[in-house]
């Protein structure tokens, strides 16, 4: 989409701290990290949100907790790190293009808020 954010990140169209990249999916450190280790992983297809998604995204789904879960060894955060995908706005999705948030770096209290 060619007002999307994240596709325009993934088509290297707008600027970002890319960590990782492969035909399906694109890595990149958040904007205004919520932890010493906030990373954001996207499918460089745009879908919209979780409420989106279907068993043809089976594969691509797993490839984003996969890649979360190397990201994670990189960082050297493995005592620790939560994985969220926040769907629609009630539950504070402000970019409407997937994603994987990485977090860790720090003690994370639960419930999150
Ligand atoms: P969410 O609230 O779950 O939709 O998460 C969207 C995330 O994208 C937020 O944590 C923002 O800080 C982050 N974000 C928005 N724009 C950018 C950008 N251009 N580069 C990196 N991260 C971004």
């Amino acid at each position: 989409m060619s007002n999307c954010i994240f596709c325009r990140i993934v088509r290297s169209e707008s600027p970002a701290n890319i960590l990782y990249q492969d035909e399906d999916v694109t890595a990149f450190r958040d904007l205004h990290p919520q932890a010493p280790v906030h990373i954001l992983i996207v499918p460089n297809r745009h879908i919209a949100g979780m409420a989106q998604v279907g068993p043809e995204d089976t594969a691509l789904l797993g490839k984003l907790f996969v890649v979360a879960r190397q990201l994670a060894e990189r960082e050297k955060i493995v005592d620790g790190y939560r994985l969220v995908v926040n769907n629609g706005p009630q539950a504070g999705q402000t970019v409407f293009h997937l994603h994987v948030h990485l977090l860790g770096g720090r003690a994370l209290s639960w419930p999150p808020g």
